[in-house]
């Protein structure tokens, strides 16, 4: 089956995409998903029905990881007396949200509710990649070597040689996906996993058994689109 492991909705403070939108593109196309907004689970937690994730999902029977995109905080505060984002990290299979907090908090917290650790984007600088992955890679589960947001090529190409060298050493999952903030990018990349429910897509994660497909990449208006609703100028999608 293929997913669609980075996705983003309006519960995002960067996109504006109705959970029922995702939901309906993933069923159309037959893919399974994964809802990673930034620092929040709203959409899998909100009482209201039409927005609910995890009920639009079971009711059109599409195939549903749940997951989160947390910022990392660096060990050390700054002047201001604030610790520094330095980087971010993807969770799948949390059941409670994780607040942004440090690496270390942040892989304690995963353990804790036996969660999977994905490492998004990772040689993009320009799009708060984790800085320490290069250190800490063998605590991660997964890694994005697609990532359909990238602005350049070579910043996937980086993760793509990286992953080579270090799945020789130890099994870690390469992962395509479209970081999709507007539904036209769902799908720009995609991942194949043989797996038919929760367990089996664990199995294959943990064998390092994924095949990543990069489809297109994210446009000009799909970025255009992330700024405008950042700073509130389109408010619906
Ligand atoms: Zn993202």
């Amino acid at each position: 089956m293929l997913f669609d492991l980075h996705l983003h909705s309006r519960f995002s403070v960067d996109a504006l995409t109705k959970p029922k939108t995702i939901v309906k593109v993933c069923k159309k196309n037959n893919w399974g998903f994964s809802l990673t907004d930034h620092n929040n689970m709203g959409a899998y937690k909100t009482k209201t029905p039409d927005n609910n994730i995890k009920k639009l999902a079971k009711e059109h029977k599409v195939f549903l990881i749940p997951g989160e995109e947390i910022k990392v905080l660096g060990q050390n505060k700054n002047i201001f007396g604030k610790q520094n984002c330095v980087g971010e990290v993807v969770v799948y299979f949390l059941n409670e949200p994780i607040l942004p907090s440090t690496f270390f908090e942040i892989v304690d917290s995963v353990k804790e509710q036996d969660a999977l650790l994905s490492c998004p984007h990772p040689f993009d600088w320009p799009r708060k990649n984790f800085k320490e992955f290069k250190n800490e890679w063998k605590k991660f589960d997964m890694m994005e070597i697609y990532n359909a947001r990238a602005y350049y090529s070579g910043l996937n190409k980086n993760s793509e040689k990286f992953f080579e060298k270090i799945s020789k050493e130890k099994k870690i999952s390469a992962l395509g996906v479209s970081d999709a903030h507007t539904p036209e990018e769902i799908g720009n990349g995609l991942t194949e996993i043989n797996a038919k429910n929760e367990e089996e897509f664990r199995k294959e994660i943990k064998k390092g058994r994924t095949n990543v497909l990069a489809r297109k990449k994210a446009n000009v208006l799909n970025h255009l689109q992330t700024q405008l609703a950042r700073n509130y100028l389109i408010k619906e999608r």
